[in-house]
């Protein structure tokens, strides 16, 4: 596996929770993409978003909208 790959993942900034698209780097750094590298509001901290666990459908979701 080479060295210097970065992975793309959903990353959030610390200060305000605005999410971005962002490359992961093996040394931890992460880079929000189609930024320069900071968030709208001027921070330059991120963590990476697990988005695994929000992504729960609802079960049985309906609507009454059927009139026969
Ligand atoms: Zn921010």
């Amino acid at each position: 596996m080479p060295d210097g790959e970065s992975e793309r993942r959903m990353a959030v900034c610390t200060s305000c929770e605005s999410a971005y698209a962002a490359e992961v780097w093996p040394d931890g750094t992460i880079k929000p993409i189609g930024t320069k590298g900071s968030c709208r509001c001027g921070s330059t901290e991120f963590r990476v978003a697990e988005y695994s666990s929000d992504v729960v459908p609802e079960p049985g979701e309906s609507t009454d909208a059927a009139d026969p």
